[in-house]
């Protein structure tokens, strides 16, 4: 992905390369790729680094929480 290999030399252009790929998602109506989907920030949009991110495991749900906008996004995982 774009936003990631940018992030690393632009932290701030990867904000604007997600913002693009989510507009070619709802404009041909095709779902974000899941290992994309769980980069960015589902609330704020913005590229999740590890620098950013604070992933906790509980119960079987991981969750991520963006440190940019403080919310939290879950997913379930295997054990
Ligand atoms: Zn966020």
């Amino acid at each position: 992905m774009l936003a990631a290999a940018v992030h690393a030399a632009h932290p701030e252009r990867s904000y604007r390369y997600v913002q693009i790929a989510k507009k070619i998602c709802s404009r041909t109506r095709v779902r974000m790729p899941r290992p994309l989907k769980r980069l960015f920030c589902k609330h704020c949009g913005s590229f999740l680094s590890p620098a950013v991110t604070r992933v906790r495991l509980c119960d079987g749900v991981l969750t991520t929480t963006c440190l940019l906008c403080g919310r939290q996004m879950r997913r379930p995982y295997r054990i």
